[in-house]
């Protein structure tokens, strides 16, 4: 059997990192910064792709697909996006490759320069918008409400598997109105939209609020955003969704025919989840012995495992399993039955303990005799032997149970790890014992919010979109602040 786990407590990240690799999500490749999604990893980032894909499709929007490479000219058109996007772009500057003259392999053919250079793309903003100039003209035109899947890059420099890579999927909607109340509704309502997923699917429970201009989107007016706790204290931004105001239509010149006749730029959002949601998906739940997963997003949500002595009673479970497996199937439940000969059952429990499967089945001769199975659940490893007795419906509400659990489970850790602070020593002491969500008061400047970054290694995670109004000081400067705002250090 393979060894265990580093422990939580002992070294988080090293246990992320293990797990990662052995729960058979991920793994880096030869590629500084860019992973290998595995099997099973990407079934569970498919499951998530389709649950966020049919809400966006209930809200209207539909799928498109814009270039890989965006002309770097395009880049530099908006000012504030190039600067914020510069320091990490990969960029194509030659079509072709020639045998070395030196014999060693082959070369960059210097002839093969291109004239404009190529930004693989960091977020696809530029190259959407200019196609936007085509498709709008009049009012009739609007809103336009596209998403797209794809890969984008941006070269990070310190990268961790699935949390911050340099190549990364997501999924980016970019949407065009003819009003700025219209165009700040959609930002709101696709930042529902990863609440609804983050929180009904994910079981994360999220805070909700507007980034402060330091954190903001390069490009945009407003930057809302969703930010989760992981079980070291630590936030992580789980999405964000951008109002982009004119920026964008007036770097790209596209402007609309209003119901007068009159011409005026277009308001645009933008918002994207990426991989990144499998990281927060692995650090908010998994144990000291794996994953623990959502029954909503995991890939096979109940394993039976026989347990028997001789080809004869195996007969006798495998027949058993799969009538207990085709009423599940009805019920839309995935489900495995591993008879593998290569594994004892010890290994095999072990070893589906890692992967997070939500609910483990055993069946041994005694449970055909009973008439009843051997029933564990992965999130809190208690074990009951049930009647087969209406066990589709047993295993159906029970994993609607893990879900809930397992959401109420992170919603209690955040709520023990929010505490509202009002003295600089309380702040550091608290970031350094525990972390977890600093609720303070800031007096809205950047330099403050720098300076505390520098002293404290936090930011400023959010303001709240509930934010509640209080009189207070800021604790760095001491000068008025109306309300408080949500600190962290962060991933
Ligand atoms: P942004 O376009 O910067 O607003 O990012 C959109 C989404 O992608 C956010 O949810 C980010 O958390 C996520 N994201 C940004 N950079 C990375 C990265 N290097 N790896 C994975 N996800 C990222």
């Amino acid at each position: 059997m393979s060894k265990a786990l580093p422990k939580r407590s002992e070294n988080y990240s090293e246990w992320y990192n293990e797990l990662v690799k052995r729960a058979d999500l991920a793994e880096n490749s030869a590629v500084r910064g860019c992973m290998v999604i595995k099997p099973y990893g990407y079934s569970i980032w498919e499951k998530m792709q389709r649950a966020l894909d049919d809400m966006f499709k209930e809200t209207g929007h539909t799928n498109a697909y814009f270039p890989l490479f965006i002309p770097k000219s395009y880049l530099s058109k908006e000012a504030s996006h190039v600067e914020g996007f510069a320091k990490e772009c990969a960029v194509v500057t030659h079509y072709r490759l020639k045998n070395d003259p030196n014999g060693k392999g082959v070369i960059v053919d210097p002839d093969a320069r291109l004239e404009e250079e190529l930004i693989v793309r960091p977020t696809s903003e530029t190259v959407i918008w200019s196609t936007y100039k085509n498709w709008i003209q009049s009012y009739r035109d609007l809103p336009l409400l596209i998403n797209q899947w794809a890969n984008v890059v941006r070269w990070e420099m310190r990268t961790r598997l699935f949390l911050r890579t340099a190549e990364f999927l997501w999924q980016e909607g970019h949407t065009a109105h003819s009003t700025a109340t219209e165009a700040v509704a959609e930002a709101r309502q696709m930042l529902d939209v990863y609440t609804t997923f983050a929180e009904e699917w994910m079981a994360l429970p999220v805070l909700r609020g507007v980034k402060t201009a330091n954190e903001r989107f390069a490009g945009a007016v407003d930057t809302y955003c969703i930010e989760a706790l992981m079980q070291d204290g630590k936030a992580l931004q789980a999405g964000t969704s951008h109002f982009l105001g004119q920026n964008f239509a007036a770097a790209f010149d596209v402007k609309f025919q209003d119901k007068d006749g009159k011409l005026e730029y277009v308001w645009g959002t933008s918002w994207g989840v990426s991989t990144r949601l499998m990281g927060a998906l692995i650090m908010a739940h998994s144990d000291d012995n794996g994953l623990v997963l959502p029954p909503k997003l995991a890939p096979i949500q109940v394993v039976i495992v026989p347990i028997y002595k001789n080809e004869e009673q195996l007969d006798a479970i495998s027949d058993k399993a799969a009538e207990i497996m085709k009423e599940l199937k009805k019920r839309g439940i995935s489900v495995k039955y591993d008879n593998n000969d290569a594994y004892k059952p010890g290994y095999k429990f072990a070893e589906y303990e890692l992967k997070g499967v939500p609910v483990r089945l055993a069946m041994g001769a005694r449970d055909l005799e009973n008439n009843t199975v051997e029933v564990a659940r992965r999130d809190t490893k208690t074990k009951e032997t049930v009647s087969l007795e209406g066990i589709t419906e047993y295993i159906s509400d029970l994993l609607d149970n893990i879900q809930e659990a397992v959401y109420n489970k992170a919603l209690a850790f955040r709520e023990e790890n929010t505490v509202k602070v009002d003295t600089m020593e309380e702040f550091t002491k608290i970031l350094d014992d525990r972390g977890g969500f600093i609720l303070a008061h800031w007096d809205g400047t950047s330099e403050t919010e720098e300076k505390i970054k520098e002293e404290t290694k936090a930011t400023i995670r959010c303001i709240p979109l509930n934010q509640e109004a209080e009189d207070g000081v800021c604790i760095y400067s001491g000068k008025p602040s109306k309300g408080r705002v949500v600190f962290a250090r962060a991933y």
